[in-house]
């Protein structure tokens, strides 16, 4: 019998990529999708993680599904990128509202059933950005570097009951967010990448299901980056 899985944004990108490896390891993988429609083979609830009650439903009804979440992958996240001054209050906003307070609202949901549980794992995805800064992201940056806090909090706060809370940091992975970047900042990015190449969806996914997996037990409030090396030391 698999776990009960969620993962959010799982309609595409690196979520879908998550989603598939957990079902491939046999888990009862739901995955939420906001926009188009929900990809085969999983169970797609509709789900925009701004919007406290669409939270509450969804996990309603995936534990209706497949029972209490037992994984959750906070992985939905949207840029907006622009450079400081010209930054509006809504881009700064709508980024962290989406990446950290979408993430928070789903954590905080999935954490009463793991509690009952006395077991879970909680994995957020946030970015080498977080840690390094970048230049146009400085909302996007602030909500990745903020996930981390609120991971370590949460991993010392659940810690005791069975439930680890883990950080996984991807560099550049090639989605559609990154596809908008222009060429040339795509080839400065590959500069900078010991590993010369950008990362694929499944190598990130592997790290996910691997940290979320019974032998990665005794790891909380640790950071993964899987991005070639790029934010090494950091
Ligand atoms: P995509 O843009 O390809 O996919 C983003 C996903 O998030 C989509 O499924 C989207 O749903 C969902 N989403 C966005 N906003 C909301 C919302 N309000 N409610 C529910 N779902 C939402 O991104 P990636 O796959 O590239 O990125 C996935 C995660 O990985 C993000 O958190 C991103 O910040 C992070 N990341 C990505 C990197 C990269 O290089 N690609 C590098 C480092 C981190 P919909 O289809 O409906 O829009």
């Amino acid at each position: 019998m698999g776990r009960s899985v969620l993962v959010t944004g799982g309609n595409r990108g690196i979520g879908l990529a998550i989603a598939t490896a957990f079902a491939e390891a046999g888990d009862k993988v739901a995955v939420t999708y906001r926009s188009g429609e929900p990809p085969a083979g999983f169970l797609g609830v509709k789900c925009d993680i701004t919007v406290p009650e669409q939270v509450d439903a969804a996990f309603t009804e995936i534990e209706a599904a497949h029972g209490p979440v037992e994984v959750l992958i906070a992985n939905a996240g949207i840029t907006r990128d622009t450079l400081l001054l010209r930054m509006s209050e809504d881009d700064w906003q709508s980024v962290i509202d989406t990446n950290l307070t979408g993430s928070f609202r789903v954590a905080k949901r999935a954490a009463k059933g793991m509690l009952r549980l006395k077991r879970g794992r909680i994995v957020f995805i946030s970015s080498v950005v977080g840690m390094l800064g970048s230049p146009g992201q400085v909302n996007y940056a602030a909500s990745k570097a903020g996930l981390i806090g609120m991971a370590r909090s949460m991993a010392r706060e659940l810690g005791s009951r069975g439930i680890t809370t883990n950080v996984v940091a991807p560099g550049f992975v090639e989605t559609d967010m990154t596809a908008v970047l222009p060429e040339e900042t795509q080839k400065q990015y590959l500069g900078q990448i010991p590993l010369g190449r950008f990362g694929l969806t499944t190598e990130i996914a592997n790290a996910v299901r691997w940290i979320a997996s019974e032998e990665a037990g005794y790891i909380t409030g640790a950071v993964i980056p899987v991005d070639g090396g790029i934010g090494m030391g950091n």
